[in-house]
């Protein structure tokens, strides 16, 4: 599903990622872990289309198309997600108009007719409860004055609506509460099918006690410098990023 060659990416004048190598296929879980500053946000997001990023160098493909040219919308209707690690605040859009209208384009690219109301506020009822959101948030405006928790939960309920075919969750662990990180937890394992994939951003492992990744990537200053299975996320928890760092 995603294909990512030696890709080099930078900011300004600044190299970011020095050839990241990465291949996540229909129905996988990855981690990304790594000490703060190592890249893993660049990466998420320069695969979400933030547009300040420069490629350098590498390739990175979607179902077997070159989506470096195409706008975070077009990307977002290819089936691509991007959980912030800072949720952004819209006042005075209210979060039902924009869940929906998200949902209402995507489903347009897709050729498939958009959710009459009735229908989509029985779909956000159901997928507000399971994620364990208020409906009181629901009345809102997106993010307006929610907590750390209630932003990061809204992210998940987006991703349950849209039904994106690579999620990427950017640290969506950090600022969680114990009975939070659990809902986020169940609803990721709730999330992911055979036809999907998700990618997994975070600095700590705890995410990772209610989700069982099929591959941990450590990057490390720009560079994946150790790949393993779910038990190498308990040993980094263990022993922490110095032991690798070292043999870099
Ligand atoms: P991580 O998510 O692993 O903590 P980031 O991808 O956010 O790391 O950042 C990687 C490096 O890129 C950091 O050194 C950070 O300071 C730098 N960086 C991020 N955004 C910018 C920017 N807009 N301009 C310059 N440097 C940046
Ligand atoms: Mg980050």
């Amino acid at each position: 599903m995603l294909e990512i060659e030696n890709l080099h990416v930078s900011i300004g004048e600044t190299p970011i990622l020095k050839g990241v190598t990465l291949t996540i296929n229909s129905g996988e879980i990855h981690a990304i872990m790594g000490p703060n500053g190592s890249g893993k946000s660049t990466l998420a997001n320069v695969i979400a289309g933030k547009p300040e990023y420069i490629i350098d160098k590498g390739t990175i493909n979607f179902n077997d198309t070159l989506i470096h040219d195409l706008r975070p919308d077009e990307r977002a209707n290819l089936g691509i997600f991007l959980a912030f690690q800072y949720p952004v605040e819209l006042p005075g859009i209210p979060m039902k108009q924009f869940i929906k209208t998200a949902l209402d384009i995507k489903l347009k690219s897709q050729n498939m007719k958009e959710t009459t109301v009735r229908e989509f506020n029985k779909m956000l009822k159901v997928e507000s409860e399971n994620i364990g959101i208020d409906s009181k948030l629901i009345k809102r405006c997106v993010n307006e004055g929610f907590s750390g928790g209630e932003k990061k939960r809204n992210e998940m309920l987006q991703m349950a609506l849209l039904k994106p075919q690579l999620s990427i969750l950017d640290e969506t662990d950090s600022g969680l509460d114990i009975d939070a990180l659990k809902t986020v937890g169940q609803s990721v394992n709730k999330l992911s099918t055979n036809e999907n994939a998700i990618l997994i951003v975070t600095h700590y492992q705890r995410l990772l006690n209610y989700v069982t990744p099929t591959k941990v990537h450590v990057l490390i200053n720009g560079k994946i410098s150790k790949s393993g299975d779910a038990e190498l996320a308990k040993e980094l928890e263990l022993k922490g990023y110095d032991w690798i760092k070292s043999k870099v």
